[in-house]
């Protein structure tokens, strides 16, 4: 994480204060303070038509080289199910639809502080998909052929899931129907 040092609107060097109770870089000649946010994440847990999780290999830090779900930052001006939907799209070029909202959570990482990650169950009718530079390979996997996923938020998000689907066990049967003519 990079600290400010010198003041963004006007240059003058930030000095050091207590304001609300938190200690925050401020600049002693415009005011402007350094706020600082949770940044946010959206995350896709995406499954398609026969209920397997589609799961990704980074190829780019953080968490290079694992396995994971597909996500990224929002970006200024969209809805986190718009970021969801299209990080999906630019990782996989997968057309997802927002199923439901998994949940809201709060990490620290290493390379961007603060973060505040919301998880959407994404629903994809076309599962053919085609990676970008960000992932080394991608693919749907049945519950028990998933790669082994050590990032502990994915981990977080994988489990409320499924937790919260095995609550429903009419809408996982529905879910599970086999469509004639595909045969996996
Ligand atoms: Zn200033």
């Amino acid at each position: 994480m990079n600290l400010y040092r010198y003041c963004p609107s006007c240059g003058t060097p930030l000095k050091t204060a207590t304001i609300e109770n938190r200690t925050r870089k401020t600049c002693p000649s415009c005011s402007w303070v350094h706020y600082e946010n949770p940044l946010p994440v959206a995350l896709a847990y995406t499954v398609n038509q026969s209920g397997k999780l589609l799961v990704v290999r980074r190829a780019h830090p953080p968490a290079y080289n694992e396995w994971a779900l597909p996500g990224g930052f929002l970006e200024s001006g969209e809805t986190p199910q718009e970021g969801c939907l299209r990080e999906l799209q630019e990782e996989t070029s997968l057309n997802g639809r927002i199923d439901r909202l998994i949940g809201a959570y709060h990490r620290e990482s290493e390379m961007y502080g603060s973060l505040l990650a919301v998880a959407y169950k994404v629903v994809v009718s076309d599962d053919s998909l085609q990676i970008n530079h960000e992932l080394y390979e991608a693919d749907f996997y049945s519950c028990e052929d998933i790669p082994r996923i050590t990032i502990p938020l994915h981990q977080n998000v994988i489990e409320d899931a499924r937790n919260h689907d095995s609550q429903k066990p009419q809408e996982n049967i529905t879910s599970f129907t086999v469509h004639p003519g595909k045969i996996t």
